[in-house]
C-alpha cells in the first residue's frame, strides 16, 4: 500500500530538486529557506510552497540511531570489558564488533551507515540522534546506548550491526526484544512491528536474503541484549549481513551499496512511524 508514496519520497529525499518543484532554482539553499521565486516581492505572501507536508513526513519525530561498537574499542579492552547489568545477566560494557576478511570493521560500517540513515531521515524532517559522535573513541556502554534512546523519548530506535558468523552463512536478520519482566516489556509489541517493517524494507531495498543461520524469516527475539532489555522506546537491532561471508562482505565494503542499505533502513523506520 505504502510502497508507492515511500518510493516517491525516497526520490524526493535523494534528489531534492526533482520533487514537486521544491528546490528548482534553489540549489544554493538546500532544505533551508522557503522557495523564493525570482520575481517574488514582499507583498506576495498568499501562497506557501505546496511542498511542505509531503516533503517532511517525519517532522516532529525523534529517531535514535545506534551505530554498534566503536573504532576505539579495540585499544581499550579493560574499559569495554567492565561488566554492566542488562537485567537478565551481566555483560561487557561494549565489544569490538567483527570485521570482514579484508579488515573493514563493523564499527566503521555501522558508523558510516548510521550517518547515511541520519541524513536521509533529517531530509524527511526527523530529529535524529546518534549514540556516539565519532568512530575513534570508546563505547558508550550498551546500557548508555539504551538510555540515550530513552532520554530522547525516541519514537523509534535502531541499532546498526554486521554479524560475524561462519564463512558459509549469509543474509541479514533483525533482533527484537522479549518480555523480561522489566522496562522493555511495554514496548515489545511495538518493537516487533518496527522489526517487521525494517525487515520488509531491507529485503525490498537491498535484495540481501533472509539469514540462512539465525531466526525465522530473518526475525530473531532475544533477552540478553542490554540495548534492548533496557529500552523503554520501540527498538530493534539489524544485523545487515554476515561480514565474514565473501558475498555479503563485498556489499558491506561498497559505499554505493551502503547507501542502499541506509535508504532501505530509513524507509523501514518511516513505514513503521507512519503506519
Ligand atoms: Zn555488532
Amino acid at each position: 500500500m505504502r510502497a508507492l508514496p515511500a518510493s516517491v519520497l525516497t526520490l524526493c529525499a535523494l534528489t531534492a530538486a526533482g520533487c514537486g518543484g521544491v528546490a528548482q532554482g534553489d540549489a544554493a539553499a538546500p532544505g533551508r529557506a522557503p522557495l523564493q521565486a525570482p520575481a517574488a516581492s514582499a507583498g506576495k505572501t498568499a501562497t506557501k510552497p505546496a511542498t511542505t507536508p509531503a516533503a517532511k513526513p517525519l517532522q516532529g519525530l525523534t529517531i535514535v540511531i545506534d551505530p554498534g561498537h566503536n573504532g576505539g574499542n579495540y585499544r581499550a579492552p579493560k574499559q569495554i570489558n567492565q561488566l554492566v547489568d542488562v537485567l537478565t545477566k551481566k555483560k561487557p560494557c561494549d565489544t569490538t564488533g567483527t570485521d570482514t576478511v579484508s579488515g573493514y570493521t563493523e564499527a566503521a560500517f555501522s558508523w558510516d551507515v548510521s550517518n547515511r540513515i541520519k541524513k536521509i531521515l533529517q531530509e524527511r524532517g526527523a530529529t535524529v540522534k546518534l549514540t556516539r559522535s565519532d568512530n575513534n573513541s570508546v563505547g558508550p556502554c550498551i546500557t548508555e546506548r539504551a538510555a540515550i534512546g530513552n532520554r530522547a523519548k525516541a519514537a523509534a530506535a535502531l541499532s546498526v550491526h554486521g554479524d560475524g558468523a561462519a564463512k558459509s552463512d549469509h543474509g541479514f536478520h533483525v533482533i527484537m526484544p522479549k518480555k523480561i519482566n522489566g522496562p522493555v516489556d511495554p514496548v515489545v509489541g511495538k518493537s516487533r512491528a518496527l522489526g517487521v517493517a525494517i525487515r520488509d524494507a531491507y529485503l525490498r531495498g537491498t535484495g540481501i536474503p533472509y539469514s540462512t543461520y539465525i531466526g525465522k524469516n530473518a526475525l530473531d527475539f532475544r533477552d540478553d541484549l542490554g540495548g534492548l532489555n533496557l529500552s523503554t522506546v520501540p527498538k530493534v537491532f539489524v544485523e545487515c549481513g554476515n561480514m565474514k561471508n565473501p558475498g555479503d562482505a563485498a556489499k558491506f565494503e561498497d559505499p554505493r551499496f551502503r547507501q542502499k542499505m541506509a535508504l532501505a533502513l530509513a524507509n523501514g523506520l518511516q513505514h513503521y512511524l507512519k503506519a
